[in-house]
């Protein structure tokens, strides 16, 4: 199954949420026939961070949103545990500060985005703001209606800049959430993870689906595609988002850069001695 074709939410069209099973899991049935894969993949994941590091050509923008318990932690650790901290950051974006809205909604959002050879996932993004400030209604629609070119325009910028952009919303069932949300009190190691919004937000969740799938069918383009990622299992939702970012980054077709010394000549001048000595 090619993953990015797939999940895609293909330019123009208009998505229904409705139509895509949350528990969808491919040709798996379970966690352990996936195992394989994720490893596999896992190590693809490492080698193409150390080829765009090395490379320090292109950068890659992983966004990811859900709604609560819909798995944007748990997809963090996943993609970048694999990778080396050092090319990579995480950019979490919750309610904005007096200082934030006292700007444009991307003012605190671009100076995030992933420089030349690095890679960067947003936990929540730019998006928050045709999604949360639309359902609660903190800007009037026609200030938010007009931030869909906005936001066409702000990744096309990235885009031609040299960013790989991908965007994945995590798809989970409003059964699975309340589940996830009951597994959050009976565990005492994640008491601290249940407030009181998630279950108010919960009661919104038709418009937000209604604003996801604006969000996803008017800002899913070719430089910078939505995917929707069946997410109620969690070993699934991880296999999909990280053969995404594989697949997408082998198509980069990323190389280690030429050497900028001649090695041969340093070779004979620091270590035909070493060389000599081995003979000998
Ligand atoms: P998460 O739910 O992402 O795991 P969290 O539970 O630690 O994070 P919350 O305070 O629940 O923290 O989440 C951040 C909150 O900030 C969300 O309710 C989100 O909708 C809100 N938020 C993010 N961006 C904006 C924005 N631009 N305008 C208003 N609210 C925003
Ligand atoms: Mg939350």
């Amino acid at each position: 199954m090619n993953y990015r074709k797939h999940f895609m939410v293909t330019p123009g069209s208009k998505l229904k949420l409705g139509k895509i099973d949350p528990s969808f899991s491919g040709h798996h049935q379970h966690r352990e026939q996936a195992d394989a894969e994720i490893e596999k993949d896992r190590k693809k994941l490492a080698e193409l961070q150390y080829l765009m590091y090395a490379e320090d050509k292109h950068s890659l923008l992983i966004v990811l949103q859900a709604l609560d318990a819909g798995g944007k932690d748990g997809t963090v650790n996943h993609v970048l545990s694999a990778m080396n901290p050092q090319g990579c950051a995480v950019a979490g974006f919750k309610q904005p500060t007096p200082k934030e809205l006292a700007h444009d909604f991307l003012w605190r959002v671009h100076p995030h985005a992933p420089g030349r050879g690095r890679v960067t996932v947003f936990n929540r993004s730019h998006y928050e703001d045709v999604l949360v400030v639309r359902v609660h209604k903190l800007a009037p629609k026609s200030v938010w209606s007009k931030r869909y070119d906005m936001i066409n325009d702000f990744e096309a910028t990235l885009a031609s800049n040299g960013t790989t952009i991908l965007k994945f919303f995590l798809h989970i069932s409003k059964e699975e959430q309340l589940e996830r949300f009951k597994q959050r009190i009976d565990d005492p190691a994640r008491n601290w993870k249940i407030s009181d919004s998630d279950y108010t937000e919960r009661e919104l969740w038709d418009d937000y689906t209604e604003a996801f799938e604006d969000a996803l069918s008017k800002c899913s383009t070719e430089h910078a595609p939505w995917f929707v990622i069946p997410a109620n299992h969690k070993w699934f939702r991880n296999l999909a988002v990280a053969r995404i970012v594989v697949e997408t980054m082998e198509g980069l077709n990323m190389k280690t850069p030429e050497p900028t010394v001649d090695l041969a000549e340093i070779k004979h001048r620091y270590h035909a001695d070493v060389q000599e000595e081995k003979k000998g």
